[in-house]
């Protein structure tokens, strides 16, 4: 028997499914970080189209838009975005409560002393003040301010810490434009049957209209809720979290700015969901998270639009989910990312950085040839 090529031999093909956020994440990470090892494919149907929304991020995707050497200025520009320094909680605990979750430390420590112990201390002297006075995003956020700033002059106070929102569809565009430069090769048409190995299992061929065909060694599938692979052609399995997660609904509008972008997500506690606010440049994103068991669609659609800043851009679109993830990640030669992997519900605005996280698992654990059962498993 003829020895497995190894991996010098010729580049892997990679073939990546769907053309969304995480699609085009695992594009651009792949032909960057691996290099001519790999050559990739991307797949997406412009008639299915993308979910769309996913428009608020946390700030560890600073750090690949660092390892894409991704500039900046040219992110926010290229996506409409704007500066994110956290997430106000409104009316949580009671109608008129808020909080916010802010990405900067607080404080400092003093003599390997926490600060928070300090601040307890000078409170009960009564001298302490809030938590919030030690917290730089939590004032550059009332201020609606932003500046880029590790630390605060040249102190050891943290300085402000960002993350971004902005337009899913530009996001998208603009990763396929980095992509394309790197060497990604992208195919348009909707994907109508899976081959899989008759021995394996492993996935070899997509079949898409207009009898084109498209064959891989690995497969990434970002095909959204659907799993067109992971589940459609390997039946994974589900984990399904909703007896946990309650909200199973979401009604996404776009509505029209009446002030300059708050430089935060607002989360707005309603009767049986939650209201996303997220500003960009052009428009605010909007969103209704709700639970179906506990109002109806016509009741959801009348709490968001009474509740939107300024006018809305389109109709309301109702999004349905079911919280909770496959039973693998990666399944034979076929690996799911984004929503066809699974989905917590977008309160922390998590979903993009689970994409990036499982990318970064992905190229960590890069098989040889063949795939050996361990590196999967890990
Ligand atoms: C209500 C809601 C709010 C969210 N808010 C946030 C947030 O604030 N922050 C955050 O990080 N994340 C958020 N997310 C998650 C975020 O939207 C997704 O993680 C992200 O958009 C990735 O989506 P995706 O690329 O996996 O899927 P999709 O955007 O659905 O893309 C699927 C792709 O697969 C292609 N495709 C499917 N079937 C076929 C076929 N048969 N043939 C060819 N192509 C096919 C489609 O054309 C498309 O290109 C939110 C999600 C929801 C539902």
């Amino acid at each position: 028997m003829s020895p497995a090529p190894s991996r010098q031999d010729s580049p892997c093909k990679i073939v990546v499914v769907g053309g969304g956020t995480a699609g085009w994440m695992a594009a651009a990470a792949l032909v960057k970080f691996l290099g001519r090892t790999v050559d990739v494919t991307l797949v997406e149907s412009d008639a299915i189209g993308i979910v769309g929304v996913g428009e608020a991020t946390i700030p560890q995707i600073r750090n690949l838009n660092r390892a894409l050497e991704i500039d900046e200025a040219e992110f926010v520009a290229g996506t409409n975005g704007s500066f994110k320094l956290g997430i106000e909680f409104v009316n949580w605990r009671h109608k008129g409560h808020s909080y916010f979750h802010n990405f900067s430390k607080i404080g400092l420590a003093v003599n390997q002393v926490q600060f928070h112990h300090h601040l307890f201390r000078a409170q009960a002297e009564g001298i302490g003040g809030e938590l919030w006075d030690y917290c730089v995003n939590t004032h550059a956020a009332r201020a609606g301010r932003f500046a880029p700033m590790e630390t605060l002059g040249s102190s050891r106070l943290a300085g402000i810490g960002h993350a971004y929102h902005f337009d899913a569809a530009l996001y998208g565009q603009f990763l396929r434009r980095y992509a394309e430069a790197h060497g990604a090769k992208r195919v348009e048409g909707r994907i109508v049957d899976v081959h899989q190995d008759a021995e394996t299992g492993d996935v070899t061929c997509l079949r898409l209209e207009g009898d084109r065909a498209v064959e891989g060694e690995i497969f990434i599938d970002c095909s959204g809720f659907r799993g067109l692979l992971i589940e459609g052609a390997l039946k994974t399995g589900y984990e399904d979290w909703s007896h946990w997660l309650k909200c199973d609904s979401a009604l996404a509008v776009p509505s029209r700015n009446t002030r300059p972008p708050r430089p935060y997500t607002q989360a707005i506690a309603h009767d049986a969901g939650w209201q996303w606010r997220i500003p960009l440049q052009h428009r605010t994103g909007n969103g209704h998270v709700f639970s179906s068991a506990y109002t109806d669609i016509d009741a959801a659609r009348e709490t968001l639009l009474a509740n939107l800043e300024g006018d809305a851009l389109a109709e309301p679109r109702l999004i349905n989910f079911t919280t909770g993830r496959r039973k693998q990640f990666w399944n034979r030669n076929v690996v799911a990312l984004g929503l066809a992997s699974g989905f917590l519900e977008p309160l922390e605005s998590t979903s993009i950085h689970l994409v990036q996280s499982g990318i970064s698992r992905f190229i960590q654990m890069f098989p040889a040839r063949p795939i050996y059962e361990a590196e999967r498993d890990e």
